[in-house]
């Protein structure tokens, strides 16, 4: 599947020169937007980094994965402060086949995949388009790809292969992976819909030789079928790059059908310093799983 993002140098440089010019009047989150960009930069090299680290390992007498390993993985997760663990295994139609932000693994990608996801907080992307939504943004792409590494890491030590992938970008898509994981299921906005935070969550992943994985299953939410009598996602869009996805998929490499149209949303993302609208206006955002789909259900019960 082709990339849809370009070099993350020059991303960042392009925003970092907009954000100087746009946030005199916020200069105290402006300085912490660009401490999580640096550590950003920093954990992604990290990341990359772990697939080499990985290779040189020596898994020749290695054991099988127990049940007993993997409920430590998910504790020491959480003591990352990571917020959501599901597992599955790495479908290729979901590989980019370009470089992505610099991993060159396309060929190389470990075959079981444990996804993570940490919750971005409500107070700040209720404030989109504005910086300390954008902030929030950057806070949870900076943790969460420093919580990558570390579980990565921890892989590692307990005789595993495990590769990083970075919540601003890795070689693989990480929604449609989530919701292969059970973790939640995708909306018309592109975005991981979970039943603990909704939308707002960022996603990241570690793959692995580690096996046999735990089970895991479809979340089987209801919520493609609630988008579609929705829409706000796509009417609010200020770049026009949402599309309900029978009016116009667009396949990558005829592998996987989006309805997000990148080049037109990453000139909003960067230039409002992370958009987050369509995060902003999804009631599953603004009023929570549970109590959309009690609604939901009364209308189909009174039709
Ligand atoms: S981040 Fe903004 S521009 Fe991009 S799809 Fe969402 S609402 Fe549209
Ligand atoms: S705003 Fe509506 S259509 Fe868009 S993802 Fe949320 S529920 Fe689905």
């Amino acid at each position: 599947m082709k990339s849809a993002k370009g070099g993350l140098k020059q991303k960042v440089i392009e925003f970092q020169k907009f954000s100087m010019e746009k946030n005199q009047s916020h200069k105290e989150l402006f300085s912490h937007l660009m401490t999580h960009l640096t550590r950003i930069m920093s954990d992604v090299n990290k990341a990359k980094k772990s697939v080499k680290l990985s290779e040189k390992m020596d898994v020749s007498d290695r054991s099988q994965a127990t049940e007993y390993f993997w409920n430590a993985l998910k504790t020491h997760a959480k003591s990352l402060g990571i917020d959501l663990v599901g597992f599955t295994e790495v479908d290729e139609h979901f590989i980019f086949t370009e470089e992505m932000i610099g991993y060159r693994v396309k060929d190389k990608v470990l075959d079981n995949a444990i996804v993570l996801g940490m919750e971005m907080k409500k107070e700040a992307i209720n404030q989109a388009p504005e910086l300390p939504a954008g902030n929030e943004a950057m806070r949870v792409y900076a943790e969460l790809g420093a919580a990558t590494v570390k579980l990565a890491e921890y892989i590692r030590e307990q005789g595993f292969r495990a590769q990083a992938f970075h919540p601003f970008g890795g070689p693989v898509l990480y929604p449609p992976m989530a919701e292969k994981a059970g973790l939640g299921e995708i909306g018309v906005n592109g975005i991981l819909i979970t039943r603990e935070f909704g939308p707002s969550l960022r996603l990241s992943m570690v793959t692995t030789d580690a096996s046999p994985l735990p089970d895991s299953k479809p979340a089987g939410m209801g919520v493609k079928d609630y988008c579609k009598t929705c829409g706000v996602c796509v009417k609010k869009c200020p770049g026009k790059a949402i599309y309900f996805i029978d009016q116009k998929p667009i396949s990558l490499e005829g592998k996987y059908l989006t309805s997000i149209d990148s080049e037109k949303c990453f000139p909003h993302f960067f230039e409002t310093y992370g958009c987050s609208i369509c995060i902003k206006v999804c009631p599953f955002f603004k009023l929570g799983y549970e109590k959309i789909m009690a609604k939901a259900a009364i209308k189909v019960k009174e039709a």
